[in-house]
């Protein structure tokens, strides 16, 4: 089973040896716009805590982390302002989805109709 890597570009993130444009963060979870944009809105909301992927998160955090994250997204989508207007939440787990940092993320895009787009 693949490990943690500490060298990837979010965990660089984390613990402040890159810099990023924060949206939102509290002691378990971090919110940033992504790099590359695809829809008007569009962060990355990461646990701090080491987990691969969205698999590795559900399968071995524990089920108050879990829900916390959870909890968190919505709060984020309320601080985005994009709960009535509607937003889209993504996540790439391993090979077949092409995820690129191996540390669990959720894409959350919206503030535009996402009906077109396309994510890969
Ligand atoms: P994924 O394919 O789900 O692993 O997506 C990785 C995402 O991270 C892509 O949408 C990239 O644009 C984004 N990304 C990569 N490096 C950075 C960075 N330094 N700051 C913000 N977003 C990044």
């Amino acid at each position: 089973m693949m490990s943690y890597d500490n060298e990837n570009i979010f965990s660089k993130i984390l613990k402040g040896e890159i810099p990023c444009d924060k949206v939102y963060e509290d002691e378990n979870v971090l919110c940033f716009k992504d790099i590359n944009p695809i829809a008007k809105i569009h962060v990355l909301i990461i646990p701090k805590d080491k987990y691969i992927s969205f698999n590795d998160f559900v399968a071995n955090a524990s089920s108050e982390k879990i829900s916390y994250f959870f909890k968190t997204v919505e709060k984020i989508a309320k601080k985005l302002n994009v709960v009535d207007s509607g937003y889209r939440i993504i996540t790439n787990h391993g090979m077949d989805a092409n995820q690129e940092v191996p540390h669990f993320h959720l894409h959350l895009l919206g503030k535009e109709n996402l009906g077109g787009i396309k994510y890969q």
